[in-house]
Protein backbone atom coordinates (compact mmCIF):
# COMPACT_ATOMS: atom_id res chain seq x y z
CA UNK A 1 0.00 0.00 0.00
CA UNK A 2 1.70 3.31 -1.10
CA UNK A 3 -1.40 5.34 0.27
CA UNK A 4 -2.49 4.61 3.79
CA UNK A 5 -6.03 5.96 3.90
CA UNK A 6 -7.44 8.28 6.65
CA UNK A 7 -10.42 10.79 7.07
CA UNK A 8 -9.02 14.23 7.61
CA UNK A 9 -10.61 16.58 10.42
CA UNK A 10 -11.38 19.45 7.81
CA UNK A 11 -14.36 21.40 9.29
CA UNK A 12 -13.33 24.54 9.57
CA UNK A 13 -9.82 24.92 8.06
CA UNK A 14 -8.75 25.85 4.80
CA UNK A 15 -8.48 24.32 1.88
CA UNK A 16 -6.24 26.12 -1.12
CA UNK A 17 -7.53 25.29 -4.56
CA UNK A 18 -5.21 27.49 -7.32
CA UNK A 19 -6.99 27.51 -10.93
CA UNK A 20 -10.14 28.04 -12.21
CA UNK A 21 -11.20 25.55 -15.29
CA UNK A 22 -12.85 22.05 -15.50
CA UNK A 23 -10.24 20.43 -12.92
CA UNK A 24 -10.88 22.74 -10.74
CA UNK A 25 -14.58 22.78 -10.58
CA UNK A 26 -14.52 18.65 -10.41
CA UNK A 27 -12.54 19.00 -7.06
CA UNK A 28 -14.65 21.96 -5.70
CA UNK A 29 -17.84 19.79 -6.15
CA UNK A 30 -16.05 17.28 -3.91
CA UNK A 31 -14.66 19.62 -1.19
CA UNK A 32 -17.99 21.52 -1.43
CA UNK A 33 -19.10 18.68 0.70
CA UNK A 34 -17.18 19.42 3.30
CA UNK A 35 -17.09 22.07 6.08
CA UNK A 36 -13.73 23.13 5.15
CA UNK A 37 -13.49 27.07 4.26
CA UNK A 38 -12.35 26.94 0.75
CA UNK A 39 -10.36 29.58 -0.83
CA UNK A 40 -10.21 29.63 -4.92
CA UNK A 41 -7.13 31.25 -6.18
CA UNK A 42 -7.59 32.05 -10.30
CA UNK A 43 -6.96 34.82 -12.77
CA UNK A 44 -10.06 33.10 -14.70
CA UNK A 45 -12.23 31.37 -12.38
CA UNK A 46 -15.36 29.76 -14.28
CA UNK A 47 -18.78 31.28 -13.91
CA UNK A 48 -19.78 28.46 -11.78
CA UNK A 49 -16.98 29.42 -9.11
CA UNK A 50 -17.91 32.98 -9.28
CA UNK A 51 -21.55 31.96 -8.33
CA UNK A 52 -20.48 29.89 -5.23
CA UNK A 53 -18.44 32.95 -4.31
CA UNK A 54 -21.40 35.04 -4.65
CA UNK A 55 -23.61 32.94 -2.17
CA UNK A 56 -20.99 32.56 0.12
CA UNK A 57 -19.77 28.54 -0.83
CA UNK A 58 -16.32 29.76 -1.19
CA UNK A 59 -14.00 32.74 -1.38
CA UNK A 60 -12.45 33.45 -4.55
CA UNK A 61 -9.10 35.47 -5.46
CA UNK A 62 -9.12 36.57 -8.60
CA UNK A 63 -5.24 36.07 -9.64
CA UNK A 64 -2.48 34.08 -9.83
CA UNK A 65 -1.29 32.13 -6.65
CA UNK A 66 1.73 34.16 -4.89
CA UNK A 67 3.57 33.36 -1.81
CA UNK A 68 0.86 33.73 1.75
CA UNK A 69 -1.76 32.37 0.12
CA UNK A 70 -1.58 28.88 1.38
CA UNK A 71 -0.77 29.75 4.94
CA UNK A 72 -2.99 27.85 7.67
CA UNK A 73 -4.21 25.83 4.64
CA UNK A 74 -4.67 22.11 5.50
CA UNK A 75 -4.61 21.25 1.83
CA UNK A 76 -3.78 22.64 -1.43
CA UNK A 77 -4.74 21.27 -4.76
CA UNK A 78 -2.88 22.70 -7.82
CA UNK A 79 -5.77 22.43 -10.56
CA UNK A 80 -4.55 24.93 -13.05
CA UNK A 81 -4.30 22.64 -15.64
CA UNK A 82 -0.63 24.12 -16.80
CA UNK A 83 1.91 21.78 -15.33
CA UNK A 84 4.56 24.73 -15.10
CA UNK A 85 1.98 26.38 -12.84
CA UNK A 86 1.27 23.63 -10.87
CA UNK A 87 4.53 23.16 -9.66
CA UNK A 88 5.60 27.02 -9.38
CA UNK A 89 2.07 26.77 -7.07
CA UNK A 90 2.55 23.89 -5.40
CA UNK A 91 5.93 24.45 -4.19
CA UNK A 92 4.19 27.68 -2.64
CA UNK A 93 1.72 25.46 -0.63
CA UNK A 94 4.46 22.85 0.18
CA UNK A 95 6.83 25.81 2.08
CA UNK A 96 3.87 27.12 3.58
CA UNK A 97 3.01 23.94 5.19
CA UNK A 98 -0.20 22.65 3.53
CA UNK A 99 -0.77 19.15 2.11
CA UNK A 100 -0.16 19.24 -1.80
CA UNK A 101 -2.10 17.65 -4.25
CA UNK A 102 -1.22 18.01 -8.51
CA UNK A 103 -4.33 17.08 -10.10
CA UNK A 104 -3.29 14.35 -12.74
CA UNK A 105 -0.14 14.63 -11.33
CA UNK A 106 0.29 11.32 -9.30
CA UNK A 107 3.90 11.32 -8.67
CA UNK A 108 4.40 14.94 -7.78
CA UNK A 109 1.32 14.52 -5.65
CA UNK A 110 1.50 14.12 -1.45
CA UNK A 111 -1.81 12.77 -1.65
CA UNK A 112 -4.74 11.65 -3.51
CA UNK A 113 -8.30 12.08 -3.16
CA UNK A 114 -10.55 8.71 -3.39
CA UNK A 115 -13.73 7.83 -5.42
CA UNK A 116 -16.26 8.73 -2.77
CA UNK A 117 -19.42 7.49 -1.90
CA UNK A 118 -21.48 10.25 0.70
CA UNK A 119 -23.74 8.92 3.24
CA UNK A 120 -22.70 11.75 5.22
CA UNK A 121 -22.48 10.64 8.36
CA UNK A 122 -21.32 7.89 6.23
CA UNK A 123 -18.13 7.90 3.98
CA UNK A 124 -16.69 4.93 1.76
CA UNK A 125 -13.67 6.12 0.30
CA UNK A 126 -12.35 3.98 -2.69
CA UNK A 127 -8.79 4.67 -3.56
CA UNK A 128 -7.06 2.40 -6.41
CA UNK A 129 -3.16 4.55 -6.11
CA UNK A 130 -4.15 5.63 -9.53
CA UNK A 131 -3.60 2.09 -11.13
CA UNK A 132 -7.43 1.53 -12.12
CA UNK A 133 -9.80 4.30 -12.37
CA UNK A 134 -12.52 2.27 -13.85
CA UNK A 135 -12.37 -0.05 -11.27
CA UNK A 136 -12.87 2.54 -8.89
CA UNK A 137 -15.91 3.98 -10.80
CA UNK A 138 -17.31 0.23 -10.72
CA UNK A 139 -16.49 -0.44 -6.64
CA UNK A 140 -17.97 3.18 -6.75
CA UNK A 141 -21.14 2.28 -8.70
CA UNK A 142 -22.08 -1.33 -6.72
CA UNK A 143 -21.44 0.42 -3.11
CA UNK A 144 -23.89 3.67 -4.24
CA UNK A 145 -26.22 0.45 -4.37
CA UNK A 146 -25.33 -1.22 -1.64
CA UNK A 147 -26.09 1.13 0.33
CA UNK A 148 -29.58 2.59 0.81
CA UNK A 149 -29.69 6.09 -0.23
CA UNK A 150 -31.33 6.98 3.21
CA UNK A 151 -28.53 5.56 5.00
CA UNK A 152 -26.50 9.03 5.99
CA UNK A 153 -30.16 9.95 7.56
CA UNK A 154 -30.81 6.90 8.96
CA UNK A 155 -27.44 6.78 10.59
CA UNK A 156 -28.34 10.30 12.28
CA UNK A 157 -31.49 9.40 13.60
CA UNK A 158 -30.26 5.99 14.84
CA UNK A 159 -27.87 8.21 16.86
CA UNK A 160 -30.66 9.27 18.94
CA UNK A 161 -31.92 6.14 19.76
CA UNK A 162 -28.91 4.10 20.64
CA UNK A 163 -29.64 4.30 24.13
CA UNK A 164 -33.47 2.85 23.90
CA UNK A 165 -31.48 -0.18 22.58
CA UNK A 166 -29.72 -0.51 25.91
CA UNK A 167 -32.71 -2.98 26.85
CA UNK A 168 -31.75 -5.18 24.52
CA UNK A 169 -28.80 -7.24 25.91
CA UNK A 170 -25.50 -5.92 24.04
CA UNK A 171 -23.78 -8.12 21.29
CA UNK A 172 -24.89 -10.60 19.05
CA UNK A 173 -28.41 -9.22 19.69
CA UNK A 174 -28.16 -5.33 19.32
CA UNK A 175 -26.03 -5.77 16.02
CA UNK A 176 -28.94 -7.88 14.24
CA UNK A 177 -31.52 -5.37 15.32
CA UNK A 178 -29.03 -2.59 13.75
CA UNK A 179 -28.79 -4.38 10.96
CA UNK A 180 -32.57 -5.06 10.97
CA UNK A 181 -32.97 -1.31 10.90
CA UNK A 182 -30.23 0.29 8.56
CA UNK A 183 -30.83 -2.30 5.66
CA UNK A 184 -34.79 -3.20 5.96
CA UNK A 185 -37.10 -1.23 8.17
CA UNK A 186 -35.39 2.15 8.09
CA UNK A 187 -35.04 2.36 4.37
CA UNK A 188 -38.98 1.27 3.78
CA UNK A 189 -39.81 4.12 6.78
CA UNK A 190 -38.19 6.81 5.37
CA UNK A 191 -40.08 6.62 2.31
CA UNK A 192 -43.20 7.85 3.81
CA UNK A 193 -40.95 10.60 5.08
CA UNK A 194 -38.44 11.55 8.06
CA UNK A 195 -41.43 11.43 11.05
CA UNK A 196 -41.95 7.64 9.60
CA UNK A 197 -38.28 6.72 10.99
CA UNK A 198 -38.71 6.86 14.81
CA UNK A 199 -42.32 5.00 14.93
CA UNK A 200 -40.77 2.62 12.53
CA UNK A 201 -37.42 1.86 15.32
CA UNK A 202 -40.32 2.04 18.13
CA UNK A 203 -41.95 -0.74 16.58
CA UNK A 204 -38.86 -2.94 15.72
CA UNK A 205 -37.17 -2.29 19.38
CA UNK A 206 -40.57 -3.92 20.47
CA UNK A 207 -40.26 -6.63 18.35
CA UNK A 208 -36.50 -7.66 19.15
CA UNK A 209 -37.61 -7.27 22.65
CA UNK A 210 -39.98 -10.13 22.26
CA UNK A 211 -37.79 -12.33 20.38
CA UNK A 212 -34.55 -11.90 22.31
CA UNK A 213 -34.35 -15.58 23.44
CA UNK A 214 -32.74 -16.07 26.89
CA UNK A 215 -29.85 -18.90 26.46
CA UNK A 216 -26.59 -17.27 25.75
CA UNK A 217 -23.83 -19.32 25.14
CA UNK A 218 -20.55 -20.64 26.19
CA UNK A 219 -17.18 -20.99 24.61
CA UNK A 220 -14.52 -22.98 27.58
CA UNK A 221 -11.23 -21.49 25.78
CA UNK A 222 -8.13 -22.98 26.07
CA UNK A 223 -5.53 -19.66 26.02
CA UNK A 224 -2.23 -21.14 25.92
CA UNK A 225 0.72 -20.81 27.43
CA UNK A 226 1.11 -16.55 27.37
CA UNK A 227 2.25 -16.17 24.33
CA UNK A 228 -0.45 -14.84 21.45
CA UNK A 229 0.98 -16.66 18.83
CA UNK A 230 0.30 -20.08 20.68
CA UNK A 231 -3.62 -19.27 20.18
CA UNK A 232 -5.18 -21.41 18.22
CA UNK A 233 -7.56 -19.46 15.09
CA UNK A 234 -10.77 -20.98 17.38
CA UNK A 235 -9.87 -18.99 19.92
CA UNK A 236 -8.93 -16.15 18.54
CA UNK A 237 -12.49 -16.23 16.79
CA UNK A 238 -14.35 -16.73 19.94
CA UNK A 239 -12.53 -13.64 20.98
CA UNK A 240 -13.32 -12.04 18.40
CA UNK A 241 -17.07 -12.73 19.16
CA UNK A 242 -17.20 -12.42 23.25
CA UNK A 243 -20.16 -10.20 24.63
CA UNK A 244 -18.02 -11.15 27.71
CA UNK A 245 -14.67 -12.79 28.36
CA UNK A 246 -14.09 -14.68 31.84
CA UNK A 247 -10.28 -15.76 32.54
CA UNK A 248 -8.39 -16.96 34.95
CA UNK A 249 -4.97 -14.87 36.91
CA UNK A 250 -2.50 -16.86 34.17
CA UNK A 251 -3.71 -15.51 31.23
CA UNK A 252 -1.67 -12.90 29.67
CA UNK A 253 -2.67 -8.87 29.13
CA UNK A 254 -1.49 -9.87 25.27
CA UNK A 255 -4.39 -12.13 24.61
CA UNK A 256 -6.77 -10.26 26.39
CA UNK A 257 -5.81 -7.54 23.99
CA UNK A 258 -7.39 -9.55 21.32
CA UNK A 259 -10.38 -9.75 22.29
CA UNK A 260 -13.35 -8.02 20.55
CA UNK A 261 -13.52 -3.95 21.60
CA UNK A 262 -16.77 -3.88 23.29
CA UNK A 263 -16.18 -6.93 25.58
CA UNK A 264 -16.48 -6.98 29.36
CA UNK A 265 -13.38 -8.75 30.43
CA UNK A 266 -13.63 -10.04 33.99
CA UNK A 267 -10.55 -11.56 36.11
CA UNK A 268 -11.74 -14.44 38.09
CA UNK A 269 -7.94 -14.91 38.64
CA UNK A 270 -7.19 -17.50 41.74
CA UNK A 271 -4.41 -17.96 43.40
CA UNK A 272 -2.99 -21.63 44.16
CA UNK A 273 -3.88 -21.43 48.02
CA UNK A 274 -6.24 -18.48 49.09
CA UNK A 275 -8.57 -18.48 46.19
CA UNK A 276 -9.60 -14.39 45.16
CA UNK A 277 -12.45 -16.09 43.37
CA UNK A 278 -14.24 -19.27 45.04
CA UNK A 279 -15.35 -22.01 41.66
CA UNK A 280 -18.90 -21.85 43.04
CA UNK A 281 -18.77 -17.72 42.11
CA UNK A 282 -17.07 -18.51 39.08
CA UNK A 283 -19.45 -20.88 37.85
CA UNK A 284 -22.45 -18.58 38.70
CA UNK A 285 -20.97 -15.42 36.94
CA UNK A 286 -20.45 -17.79 33.50
CA UNK A 287 -24.21 -18.86 33.85
CA UNK A 288 -25.47 -15.19 35.20
CA UNK A 289 -23.89 -13.72 31.90
CA UNK A 290 -24.74 -16.14 29.32
CA UNK A 291 -28.44 -16.22 30.69
CA UNK A 292 -28.96 -12.61 29.21
CA UNK A 293 -28.30 -14.33 26.09
CA UNK A 294 -24.68 -13.14 25.86
CA UNK A 295 -21.78 -14.99 24.72
CA UNK A 296 -19.19 -15.87 27.16
CA UNK A 297 -15.66 -16.63 26.63
CA UNK A 298 -14.13 -18.58 29.17
CA UNK A 299 -10.43 -18.09 28.58
CA UNK A 300 -8.35 -20.44 30.54
CA UNK A 301 -4.69 -20.67 30.34
CA UNK A 302 -3.02 -23.57 28.62
CA UNK A 303 -5.68 -26.18 27.59
CA UNK A 304 -8.87 -26.06 29.49
CA UNK A 305 -8.92 -29.46 30.04
CA UNK A 306 -5.71 -29.79 32.32
CA UNK A 307 -6.15 -29.07 35.52
CA UNK A 308 -8.49 -26.73 34.46
CA UNK A 309 -11.52 -27.55 36.85
CA UNK A 310 -13.53 -27.65 33.74
CA UNK A 311 -15.95 -30.15 34.61
CA UNK A 312 -17.76 -27.95 37.54
CA UNK A 313 -18.47 -25.01 35.01
CA UNK A 314 -19.69 -27.64 32.43
CA UNK A 315 -22.02 -29.06 35.02
CA UNK A 316 -23.22 -25.52 36.64
CA UNK A 317 -23.81 -24.71 32.30
CA UNK A 318 -25.12 -27.74 31.52
CA UNK A 319 -27.82 -27.28 34.56
CA UNK A 320 -28.76 -23.49 33.11
CA UNK A 321 -29.60 -25.13 29.59
CA UNK A 322 -26.76 -23.26 27.74
CA UNK A 323 -25.08 -24.62 25.23
CA UNK A 324 -21.48 -24.73 25.49
CA UNK A 325 -18.37 -25.64 23.69
CA UNK A 326 -14.72 -26.41 24.08
CA UNK A 327 -11.92 -24.97 22.65
CA UNK A 328 -8.64 -26.89 23.44
CA UNK A 329 -5.33 -24.76 23.68
CA UNK A 330 -1.51 -25.54 24.34
CA UNK A 331 -0.86 -26.97 27.66
CA UNK A 332 2.09 -25.31 29.65
CA UNK A 333 3.88 -29.07 29.12
CA UNK A 334 3.83 -28.82 25.63
CA UNK A 335 5.44 -25.37 25.89
CA UNK A 336 7.67 -25.91 28.43
CA UNK A 337 9.35 -28.98 26.46
CA UNK A 338 9.72 -27.20 23.33
CA UNK A 339 11.75 -24.34 25.52
CA UNK A 340 13.88 -26.88 26.99
CA UNK A 341 14.26 -28.92 23.38
CA UNK A 342 13.23 -32.02 24.30
CA UNK A 343 10.33 -34.11 23.41
CA UNK A 344 7.22 -35.37 25.88
CA UNK A 345 8.08 -39.11 25.09
CA UNK A 346 11.17 -40.55 22.89
CA UNK A 347 11.80 -43.86 21.91
CA UNK A 348 13.94 -45.89 24.57
CA UNK A 349 13.28 -43.41 27.29
CA UNK A 350 10.07 -42.72 28.15
CA UNK A 351 6.78 -44.46 25.98
CA UNK A 352 4.40 -42.45 28.98
CA UNK A 353 4.42 -38.92 30.38
CA UNK A 354 2.26 -37.83 33.09
CA UNK A 355 0.85 -34.80 33.90
CA UNK A 356 0.73 -34.07 38.10
CA UNK A 357 -0.50 -31.26 40.05
CA UNK A 358 1.19 -30.95 42.93
CA UNK A 359 -1.32 -30.00 45.52
CA UNK A 360 -5.08 -30.61 45.23
CA UNK A 361 -8.08 -29.33 47.46
CA UNK A 362 -6.67 -31.19 50.18
CA UNK A 363 -3.34 -29.77 49.85
CA UNK A 364 0.32 -31.66 48.79
CA UNK A 365 -1.65 -34.18 45.89
CA UNK A 366 -0.68 -38.00 46.60
CA UNK A 367 0.67 -39.94 43.89
CA UNK A 368 2.09 -43.57 42.97
CA UNK A 369 5.28 -42.16 43.98
CA UNK A 370 6.88 -46.18 43.76
CA UNK A 371 6.25 -46.33 40.41
CA UNK A 372 7.63 -42.69 39.57
CA UNK A 373 10.77 -43.71 41.23
CA UNK A 374 12.08 -46.01 38.87
CA UNK A 375 14.47 -45.22 36.50
CA UNK A 376 13.19 -43.57 32.89
CA UNK A 377 10.10 -41.96 34.23
CA UNK A 378 8.99 -38.90 33.06
CA UNK A 379 6.39 -36.43 34.16
CA UNK A 380 5.28 -32.79 34.23
CA UNK A 381 4.36 -31.12 37.73
CA UNK A 382 1.76 -28.39 37.53
CA UNK A 383 1.16 -26.36 40.70
CA UNK A 384 4.35 -27.71 41.69
CA UNK A 385 6.47 -24.93 43.25
CA UNK A 386 5.14 -24.75 47.03
CA UNK A 387 5.22 -28.78 47.02
CA UNK A 388 8.84 -29.20 45.08
CA UNK A 389 10.18 -30.45 48.74
CA UNK A 390 7.32 -32.56 49.32
CA UNK A 391 7.33 -34.21 46.06
CA UNK A 392 11.45 -34.49 46.39
CA UNK A 393 11.01 -36.50 50.18
CA UNK A 394 8.42 -38.92 48.48
CA UNK A 395 10.20 -40.14 45.32
CA UNK A 396 13.85 -40.20 47.18
CA UNK A 397 11.60 -42.14 50.15
CA UNK A 398 10.49 -44.44 47.47
CA UNK A 399 14.05 -45.08 46.01
CA UNK A 400 13.94 -42.53 43.18
CA UNK A 401 17.94 -41.82 41.78
CA UNK A 402 18.67 -38.25 43.47
CA UNK A 403 20.47 -37.58 40.21
CA UNK A 404 17.38 -37.75 38.53
CA UNK A 405 17.58 -34.58 35.83
CA UNK A 406 14.66 -31.82 36.75
CA UNK A 407 14.21 -28.80 35.01
CA UNK A 408 11.54 -25.86 36.18
CA UNK A 409 10.73 -24.02 33.56
CA UNK A 410 8.98 -20.46 34.48
CA UNK A 411 6.93 -18.17 32.28
CA UNK A 412 7.13 -21.06 29.28
CA UNK A 413 6.43 -19.49 25.52
CA UNK A 414 6.68 -15.91 27.34
CA UNK A 415 9.41 -12.98 26.74
CA UNK A 416 10.69 -13.97 30.31
CA UNK A 417 10.72 -17.55 30.42
CA UNK A 418 13.53 -19.06 32.92
CA UNK A 419 14.97 -22.48 32.93
CA UNK A 420 16.31 -24.29 35.50
CA UNK A 421 18.17 -27.30 35.34
CA UNK A 422 18.90 -29.67 38.38
CA UNK A 423 18.43 -32.84 39.93
CA UNK A 424 16.33 -34.21 42.38
CA UNK A 425 18.50 -34.09 45.24
CA UNK A 426 18.67 -30.29 44.21
CA UNK A 427 15.61 -29.47 43.37
CA UNK A 428 15.70 -27.72 46.78
CA UNK A 429 17.38 -25.47 47.13
CA UNK A 430 17.41 -24.49 44.07
CA UNK A 431 13.99 -23.70 43.40
CA UNK A 432 14.26 -21.68 46.81
CA UNK A 433 17.12 -19.73 45.54
CA UNK A 434 15.52 -18.68 42.12
CA UNK A 435 13.00 -17.08 43.84
CA UNK A 436 10.70 -17.64 41.19
CA UNK A 437 7.25 -15.42 40.74
CA UNK A 438 5.68 -16.58 37.60
CA UNK A 439 4.29 -19.25 36.55
CA UNK A 440 5.91 -22.92 36.39
CA UNK A 441 6.02 -26.54 35.33
CA UNK A 442 8.57 -28.97 36.87
CA UNK A 443 9.65 -31.24 34.27
CA UNK A 444 10.84 -34.76 36.80
CA UNK A 445 12.99 -36.58 34.58
CA UNK A 446 13.97 -34.48 32.16
CA UNK A 447 16.88 -32.06 31.02
CA UNK A 448 17.58 -29.21 28.73
CA UNK A 449 19.19 -30.82 25.65
CA UNK A 450 22.62 -30.33 25.88
CA UNK A 451 23.32 -26.70 24.10
CA UNK A 452 20.58 -25.11 26.20
CA UNK A 453 21.67 -26.33 29.39
CA UNK A 454 24.90 -24.82 28.73
CA UNK A 455 23.53 -21.54 28.12
CA UNK A 456 21.90 -22.24 31.23
CA UNK A 457 24.03 -23.05 33.37
CA UNK A 458 26.00 -19.52 32.31
CA UNK A 459 22.83 -17.45 33.03
CA UNK A 460 22.42 -19.05 36.59
CA UNK A 461 26.39 -18.37 37.62
CA UNK A 462 25.73 -14.93 36.30
CA UNK A 463 22.93 -14.36 38.42
CA UNK A 464 24.38 -15.77 41.49
CA UNK A 465 27.52 -13.52 41.14
N1 LIG B 1 -4.76 -25.45 32.16
C1 LIG B 1 -3.38 -25.04 32.36
C2 LIG B 1 -2.87 -25.43 33.74
C3 LIG B 1 -3.59 -24.75 34.85
S1 LIG B 1 -2.88 -25.09 36.42
C4 LIG B 1 -2.52 -25.63 31.24
O1 LIG B 1 -2.99 -26.46 30.49
O2 LIG B 1 -1.37 -25.24 31.13
C5 LIG B 1 -1.75 -23.77 36.60
C6 LIG B 1 -0.34 -24.27 36.47
O3 LIG B 1 0.00 -24.42 35.11
C7 LIG B 1 0.70 -23.32 37.00
O4 LIG B 1 0.85 -23.42 38.39
C8 LIG B 1 1.94 -23.81 36.31
O5 LIG B 1 2.44 -24.98 36.88
C9 LIG B 1 1.37 -24.19 34.95
N2 LIG B 1 1.52 -23.12 33.93
C10 LIG B 1 0.56 -22.45 33.29
N3 LIG B 1 1.10 -21.59 32.41
C11 LIG B 1 2.43 -21.73 32.49
C12 LIG B 1 3.54 -21.12 31.83
N4 LIG B 1 3.38 -20.20 30.89
N5 LIG B 1 4.78 -21.53 32.17
C13 LIG B 1 4.99 -22.46 33.10
N6 LIG B 1 3.97 -23.07 33.77
C14 LIG B 1 2.72 -22.71 33.46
Amino acid sequence: MQHFPIFLAIAGRRIVVSGGGDAALAKLRLLMKTEGHINVVAVDAAPEIHRWAAEGKLTLTPRAMDRGDAICAALFYAANEDAEEDARTAAIANAEGALVNIVDNLHDSQFITPAIVDRDPVVVAIGTEGAAPVLARKIKADVEAALPASLGVLARIGKTFRHAVDVLPMGAKRRDFWSAFYFNRGPKAIEAGQDAVIPALETLLDEHIMTTDKAGHVDLVGAGPGDPELLTLKARNALDKADVVIHDRLVTPEILELARREATIIDAGKEGFGASMAQGDIDALIVEHAAKGLHVVRLKAGDPTVFGRLDEEIEAIEAAGISYRIVPGITAASAAVAGIGQSLTKRGRNSAIRFLTGHDTKGFADHDWRALAAAGEVAAIYMGKKSARFIQGRLLMHGANPDTPVTVIENASRTDQRILATTLSQLEPTLTNANLSGPAITFYGLAPRHALAAANTLLLKEAAQ
